[in-house]
């Protein structure tokens, strides 16, 4: 793999940002148009971006139809380079309370409709046969659905930045690292992006794709768009709005051997993702840690050394303004896991599955977390500005989202997808929201 210490004078696609969206539009590029020149730019060196602390985990269990159609198009792409990519299409297991029974209830019914495999187990008492057929410790309480996708899985997060980078590289993208963009120059005769100035020089570009993940607002501001937008309510009126809202998303891992997270006949399990509204207690002291509902996910990940997961994310309270996204991620000093979460995150796994009593001690205790840069209805917006700079702003849903990279490619090439449309930026104008799903997460 080549990454370029210098920066070339000029080239006709210029992509800002080396993470998984920059990465896969820039292979996806190469492979349709191998005689244009495609680079990458990136402020720090591959995997400092939200892609390289991402949990890796690839499904298609959303509420909004055009959500999931998006994801069973990235799932294809990801089971097209699971080699390259380190991806595990072990499945994924939504086990939900009776709050996200009907929800859950239409998405498989949904992707019944769009030929996308899974099985759907409704009933206290067979969603929990069906769990101690899987698992014979399965303990989870209130729960009344599971749905169980037989696509996704997860894929090792760095591996797969690094196995995407060549894959791009292979194709004759170049990347230049430690090259932070400082400004986006207009033409003089358009309002089109004609150089990009970075800190290694100035870079002239024909197209340019903006793909900052949590860094996005910097980017915003650079194409002198509002912090504030209009946003048409399902009430018919008009509410002027933020644009970027922060969430800390909290992960980490309990240090164990991965293997005892296997299935009863011995397999790797689905990912799996439980929300309870069962009052959840401290595995370590018994005091009630929470009466609300709650959700958790994890999976077996040599990878992280042990079982990997997260507990819901929750907002920044702070002022917008005050949000500092460098030093990111696991370098930061502030948006790291607290104890807090240790505590609910390993007694939550405990309340699962017994075999994870006891076993707060091992949790590694290391940085994880990050933050994540949400829209104002916390889905993706993929657009193009100031006529040539296409925006891809996935509102931290996007390690999944390895497909985005294709279609906004092909898209760049004159194929535009309907995949694509309900993500345009005019929705918000438009009031044409996604609808919003029961369960404690924003993006589900
Ligand atoms: C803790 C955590 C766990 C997550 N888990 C999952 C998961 O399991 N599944 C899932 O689907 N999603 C997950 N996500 C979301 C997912 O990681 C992101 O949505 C996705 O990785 C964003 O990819 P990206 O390419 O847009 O951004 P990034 O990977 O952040 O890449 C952006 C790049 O832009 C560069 N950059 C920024 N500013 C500049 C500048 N001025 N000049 C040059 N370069 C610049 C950065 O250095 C960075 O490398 C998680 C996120 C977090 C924080």
């Amino acid at each position: 793999m080549t990454q370029n210490s210098s920066l070339p004078k000029s080239a006709d696609y210029v992509i800002i940002g080396a993470g998984m969206h920059g990465l896969s539009t820039a292979y996806h590029l190469a492979c349709l148009q191998p005689n244009k020149s495609i680079v990458i730019i990136d402020k720090g060196e591959l995997n400092e971006g939200a892609t390289s602390i991402a949990c890796g985990v690839v499904r298609n269990n959303y509420y909004q139809p055009a959500m999931r159609k998006l994801m069973a198009h990235s799932v294809d792409v990801w089971e097209q380079h699971q080699k390259e990519l380190h991806y595990h299409p072990v499945g994924y297991m939504q086990i939900s309370m009776e709050a996200m029974h009907e929800d859950v209830a239409s998405i498989y019914e949904q992707q019944k409709a769009i030929g996308y495999e899974s099985v759907f187990i409704e009933g206290e008492k067979d969603s929990r046969d069906y769990m101690l057929n899987l698992f014979d410790d399965w303990q989870a309480p209130n729960i009344t659905s599971v749905l169980h996708e037989k696509r996704g899985g997860f894929s090792h997060n760095t591996l797969a930045v690094t196995g995407l980078a060549k894959m791009a590289t292979d194709k004759g993208v170049i990347i230049v690292t430690q090259a932070e963009v400082t400004e986006l120059e207009k033409s003089n005769t358009s309002n089109a992006i004609s150089k990009v100035h970075t800190v290694k020089g100035a870079i002239e570009c024909e197209q340019l794709i903006i793909a900052p993940g949590p860094w996005v607002r910097t980017f915003w501001k650079m194409l002198d768009l509002p912090d504030y937008i209009d946003l048409l309510g399902a009430d018919g009126k008009l509410h002027n709005t933020r644009m970027w809202h922060y969430w800390m998303l909290q992960e980490g891992v309990l240090e164990v051997d991965p293997s005892m997270l296997v299935t009863n006949d011995g397999k790797v399990p689905p990912v799996l993702h439980v929300d309870s509204d069962a009052p959840l207690h401290s595995d370590s002291t018994g005091k009630l840690l929470m009466e609300e509902p709650w959700g958790i996910y994890y999976k077996p990940d040599a990878h992280f050394g042990g079982i990997q997961g997260g507990f819901a994310p929750y907002p920044l309270t702070e002022d917008l303004d005050d949000v500092s996204v460098d030093p990111y991620g696991h370098k930061s000093k502030k948006y790291l896991v607290t104890r807090e979460f240790i505590d609910v995150w390993c007694s939550a796994l405990a309340a699962c599955q017994k075999r994870f009593e006891g076993l707060t001690p091992k949790y590694k205790d290391v940085p994880s977390g990050g933050l994540g840069c949400l829209t104002p209805d916390s889905f993706p917006v993929f657009d193009v500005f100031s006529e040539n700079a296409y925006v891809i702003a996935d509102a931290n849903h996007g390690y999944k989202m390895l497909g985005v990279g294709k279609l906004v490619a092909e898209d760049l090439c004159g194929k535009s997808s309907d995949l694509l449309e309900p993500f345009r930026f005019s929705r918000y104008a438009e009031g044409k929201l996604h609808p919003l799903s029961n369960s404690p997460f924003p993006w589900s």
